[in-house]
């Protein structure tokens, strides 16, 4: 997958990254991605995505855009409220970069499914809002040995880390009994934050760049403005990546 003039010239800042260039841009034209959650971390997320040339970005949701989302979710706006997160979305990121392929799909994550979704996808982005939706895709994700970028957000705070199935731990480990959708507070910009983190891993796991996330997580407060990165490993006991090496 060659680049066009136009592709030179629109990823020239890009181009010049060390361990980047050509080679790197070209992979990402060649990648495919699943946002999954189309709220405050996948608005972001997902634009960041478009932007860089990640050639297919697959947009999940089951939401449709009302009043109380868009002091986060930016890429939704007052001209799209009652309409579907995933066209709201799609519409604009093909606006933004016409060269990529954004396909909405407007579904509920269940166990029926996430099997079918995360297939042909190199990398997920967790941009969920609740445990429950997010234990299920973990679960896909590691049968299917696809990495898991989990983002959450809560007020000020987020976490993030790099699940590569079978190399670190994986959802349930880190969070094993943990469910819930609580309606949270969040300031609009800690979703930017945490989604930013979650696509400079997704940019450098496509292209081999750099140093992942992986077996660390790293927690965020925008209250006192510290990052804090601790270790975590898997649990040899997990019901869901345990079987795996
Ligand atoms: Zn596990």
């Amino acid at each position: 997958m060659s680049l066009t003039t136009e592709e030179r010239n629109r990823y020239d800042r890009q181009l010049m990254l060390d361990g980047f260039g050509e080679p790197g841009q070209e992979r990402l034209k060649a990648s495919r991605v699943l946002v999954a959650g189309v709220g405050g971390l996948g608005t972001v997320a997902a634009q960041y995505l478009a932007a860089a040339g990640v050639g297919r970005i697959v947009l999940v949701d089951y939401d449709v855009v009302v009043m109380s989302n868009l002091n986060r979710q930016i890429l939704h706006w007052e001209s799209d409220l009652g309409r579907k997160k995933t066209d709201s979305a799609a519409e604009k990121l093909s606006q933004l970069n016409s060269t990529v392929t954004v396909i909405p799909r407007y579904l509920k994550i269940d166990d029926e499914i996430t099997d079918s979704l995360v297939t042909e996808i190199d990398v997920v982005i967790d941009a969920l809002d609740n445990l429950e939706a997010r234990q299920i895709l973990n679960r896909s994700c590691v049968k299917h040995r696809v990495p898991f970028i989990f983002g959450g957000v809560n007020g000020f705070k987020g976490m993030v880390t790099t699940i590569l199935p079978g190399r670190t731990p994986c959802l349930a480990c880190l969070f094993p009994n943990r469910t819930g959708s609580r309606k949270l507070p969040v300031l609009g910009a800690t979703p930017g934050v945490i989604a930013g983190l979650q696509v400079t891993e997704t940019i450098k796991y496509l292209t081999g760049n750099g140093r992942l996330l992986a077996n660390r997580l790293l927690s965020y407060d925008g209250e006192i403005m510290r990052f804090k990165d601790t270790s975590v490993s898997r649990n040899p006991e997990c019901p869901v990546c345990s079987s795996l090496d």
